[in-house]
């Protein structure tokens, strides 16, 4: 029957279009080229997601003669302290060689020397698995890539809603985020990757925007799997990185494990305290002995070049405008570091859709992967991994699912939300001054140090966020619709962050989960998930908590 939106239909729907997303569409296309595959991407392909250009490190890879996947998981749960579900993560670093090989293939460099030996470097408490990689164009080379091989992109809409029939996912409501215009997608298996809530805590810069991780993930992914009814975990580890003062640019691992030195205000030196514990810089930070400073004046010339080389080319080319606004220069000067906002993140935490080793969530059709996923610190081996995953997986239910359909009756729910928004012209506050002031409330009551009195504010805050998002924010025209949903999330997040810290009565990754009323980390109690779920009500937040999962006894 003829429908009053736009419909189309597919095989397989990813939600996000980011690393994960991108390999996602890849790997379901090569398993099959005649399976359609669609991407809503709330960006542009080409450019969106954390890797806008490159990455300068694939930081986990089992590399053979080098490392295991067994030592890895040995790794992984020290720096977890224990919180980690073995099973995804094993299977993660058991393909991590082949997915270095992969991408080699399609022309990604890493550079070996002389020998023909990969830069393999330590940042693990125990392990070498984070291999030098030197490509500004890995995102382009992903997105030349899924269009190749047929992938339909739809740039610019964000997801809205999952479709679920019967408890499965069934496809999604999107948004045009230029034009307003609702569509929806059936589907038979849905593939999350949305990233994490980038923009959550308000970073001390003052800028909604200037956050370390990318500011288009506000908690989509994490949003859309809770209203379908599927499980999450580790809301509670609100990470906080330290890193380039201002600008909030990635630079520790990159100069520490080069033979850069890490002083602290008085000088000492605090190098062999990084790389594995950066909570712990925050918490000198914070005790007064910061901001700690990168040095690097005694390094060689070459070490410095090739340093300025992979900041300047590959993650974030503009820092060199920054190091020059600044005056800053490698060979003299000194590189200031802070704490950056709080966010919530899968691949460099342990916040997201809980998954097996499979990618499934606990909804049936619907997978996850990369950042909104739970393969806890899996970073940019993980978004391409489990996307990998989680495309074979969806691939195989959704050759068993049949045929696509959904219920009209939420896509009209859609639609008239939409529209009962765009009557909130005359409301008297602005979008943005709105968010300042949602992230500003949860710095103040969600990011650690954190006690119950505190959570029960914030929980009490975002009840009346949602009621004032409605009744007092204005809605002048599609931007601001788009951003009153992203700051929806934002609060649903921070509800999901406050119950799951509440939940949490110990410490525990030094300042991540640094609880007050409960200082101490407890292991007898405490070496558990706390899984979040929604009751009847999307607001009515389900607490529950559950085993870790060890990887069986001959799995290894
Ligand atoms: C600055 C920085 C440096 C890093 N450096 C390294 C490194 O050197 N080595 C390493 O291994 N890892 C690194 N990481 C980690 C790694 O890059 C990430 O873990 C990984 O890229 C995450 O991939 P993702 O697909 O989950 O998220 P992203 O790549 O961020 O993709 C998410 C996508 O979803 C889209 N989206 C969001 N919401 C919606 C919605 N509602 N509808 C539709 N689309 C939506 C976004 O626009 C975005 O394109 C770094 C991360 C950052 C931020």
């Amino acid at each position: 029957m003829q429908k009053d939106f736009p419909e189309i239909s597919c095989d397989i729907l990813i939600i996000g279009g980011g690393s994960a997303g991108a390999m996602a569409a890849i790997r379901a296309k090569e398993i099959d080229p005649s399976l359609d595959v669609v991407i809503f991407e709330k960006g542009e392909i080409t450019y969106s997601g954390c890797i806008a250009r490159g990455m300068d490190a694939l930081n986990i890879v089992a590399v053979p003669g080098i490392s295991t996947p067994e030592l890895y998981v040995d790794a992984s749960r020290m720096a977890c302290e224990d919180i980690l579900d073995e099973p995804p993560s094993y299977r993660m670093a058991q393909r991590s060689w082949d997915m270095l090989r992969k991408l080699e293939n399609w022309n990604v460099c890493f550079p070996v020397d002389a020998k023909g030996q990969y830069e393999v470097l330590q940042v693990h408490p125990k392990g070498r698995f984070c291999v030098t990689m030197k490509e500004p164009e890995l995102k382009t080379i992903l997105a030349k890539r899924l269009r190749d091989l047929g992938v339909r992109v739809l740039n610019r809409t964000m997801a809205l809603e999952l479709l679920t029939v019967d408890g499965r996912a069934a496809g999604a409501v999107g948004i045009n985020v230029r034009t307003g215009e609702i569509v929806a997608c059936a589907a038979k298996s849905v593939i999350l990757t949305a990233g994490g809530t980038a923009r959550f805590g308000l970073p001390n810069n003052g800028y909604l925007y200037g956050v370390y991780d990318y500011p288009g993930n506000t908690g989509d992914g994490y949003c859309l799997a809770y209203r379908a009814g599927a499980e999450l975990s580790g809301f509670e580890y609100t990470l906080i990185y330290y890193i380039v003062k201002d600008i909030n640019a990635p630079l520790l691992y990159i100069t520490l494990t080069r033979g850069a030195k890490l002083l602290n205000a008085f000088g000492f030196d605090k190098s062999r305290e990084h790389p594995s514990i950066k909570s712990m810089l925050v918490d000198h930070h914070r005790e007064g002995s910061g901001p700690m400073r990168i040095v690097m004046s005694h390094l060689p010339e070459q070490r410095i070049r090739e340093i300025e080389e992979i900041l300047f080319t590959t993650e974030r080319p503009v820092q060199e405008r920054f190091y020059e606004g600044r005056g800053v220069n490698f060979r003299t000067g000194e590189i200031e570091l802070w704490p950056t906002e709080c966010f919530l993140c899968g691949g460099h935490g342990l916040t997201g859709v809980r998954v097996d080793e499979n990618a499934a969530s606990t909804v049936p059709g619907l997978y996850a992967a990369g950042d909104t996923s739970l393969v806890a610190r899996g970073h940019l081996t993980g978004a391409f991994v489990f996307g990998e995953i989680a495309a074979e997986s969806a691939t195989e239910y959704a050759r068993r699912a049949g045929k696509t359909g959904y219920d009209d009756g939420q896509v009209r729910e859609a639609i008239r939300d939409r529209d009962a928004r765009f009557g909130q012209g005359a409301n008297p506050i602005p979008v943005e001054e709105f968010e300042y002031k949602v992230r500003r409330i949860i710095n103040d009551y969600i990011v650690p140090p954190k006690n119950e009195y505190k959570l029960d504010r914030a929980l009490w805050w975002m009840e009346r966020f949602r009621q004032e998002l409605r009744e007092t924010v204005q809605v002048r025209d599609v931007h601001d619709l788009f951003k009153v949903y992203e700051i929806e999330n934002i609060i649903q997040c921070a509800d999901l962050s406050a119950h799951a810290s509440r939940a949490r009565k110990e410490s525990r990754w030094g300042m991540w989960h640094y609880r007050t009323d409960f200082p101490e980390r407890n292991d007898a109690d405490w070496v558990k998930h706390i899984v979040l779920s929604r009751g009847t009500e999307p607001r009515d937040v389900k607490t529950t908590i559950k085993d870790i999962v060890r990887l069986q006894e001959g799995a290894r």
